[in-house]
């Protein structure tokens, strides 16, 4: 198996996987989603609320606004089944957030204390709550390290999908059609009539719609139709895209999975070498 990374940046990750299976790529995304561990906000405390928002509404928005979760924030924090299970304010397994704040104001993201310097929230300018003249809030909440397969609060991943790779053909034996280039949805294909060709010009960026195809079949004077232009996919290459929500690099999140993978399926092989029982 071969990787090539085309694109990295803090938040994206493109790169191509050759010579793998589906069941192996598709098990890579599954875990990168549901099985890298990450903090969030798990338990609030309301103490006062007098702005229009539901305590339950504002409960699911604190749940949801990305903490800081890469290795180095997390490290010596215990999941919860790992630890007490119930203590929300148990130091080994939760950190606290603080608002006390009183209106007119817009309360941000920013406006969250934590307990911990390195967990904090990703983005300062997230919108949580508005308060009018006089009115209070004071909340105090636990954030805990979960699982997206418990909950999507703790998926680090927005994107995270593969494709196979694209391959595009000409058919030499029909005539060739330059206007199927026009019905690229991404521009992707370009006729050049000088060298009598249709250039690809970036191939990974080919979503494999087939509205090439199809222009080619219906601009066709044969009978039956055929298309000059044939798009397939190479069985066993793929691209593979993960985008985090900024919690942690999505470098990061490739890792933890494979090595997630890797810790399961040595259970499996110890529980089949164990009879299966
Ligand atoms: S399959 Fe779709 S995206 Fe790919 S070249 Fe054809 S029209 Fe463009």
């Amino acid at each position: 198996m071969e990787i090539e990374v085309k694109k990295s940046s803090d938040d994206e990750i493109v790169f191509i996987v050759r010579d793998a299976e589906v069941p192996f790529i598709n098990a890579i995304r599954r875990y990168a989603m549901v099985n890298v561990p990450k903090i969030a906000i798990e338990d609030v405390n309301i103490i006062r609320n007098d702005s229009a928002m539901f305590n339950e509404v504002l409960a699911h928005r604190l749940g949801l606004t990305p903490l800081v979760s890469d290795e180095e924030a997390i490290a010596g924090l215990l999941p919860m089944d790992e630890c007490c299970g119930e203590d929300e304010r148990c130091a080994k397994c939760s950190v606290a957030f603080e608002f006390n704040e009183v209106g007119p104001k817009l309360v941000y993201s920013k406006d969250l204390k934590s307990s911990d310097s390195k967990i904090k929230p990703v983005y300062d300018a997230i919108p949580l709550v508005k308060l009018k003249e006089g009115e209070e809030l004071n909340i105090i909440a636990y954030a805990r390290i979960g699982y997206g397969k418990d909950h999507a609060k703790w998926m680090p991943t927005t994107v995270c999908a593969y494709k196979q790779y694209p391959e595009i053909t000409f058919n030499d034996d029909v005539n060739i059609d330059y206007d199927c280039a026009d019905a690229c949805p991404r521009g992707i294909l370009k006729s050049d009539r000088r060298s009598k060709k249709i250039k690809i010009l970036d191939i990974e960026d080919c979503a494999m719609c087939k509205s090439c195809v199809r222009a080619s079949k219906n601009n066709s004077n044969e009978t039956p139709r055929r298309s000059y232009i044939n798009v397939d996919h190479r069985e066993n290459d793929f691209i593979f895209t993960i985008e985090t929500d900024g919690s942690m690099p999505p470098k990061e999140v490739l890792l933890k999975a494979c090595e997630e993978l890797d810790k399961k399926a040595d259970e499996f092989i110890e529980f089949c070498e164990q009879g299966g029982s």
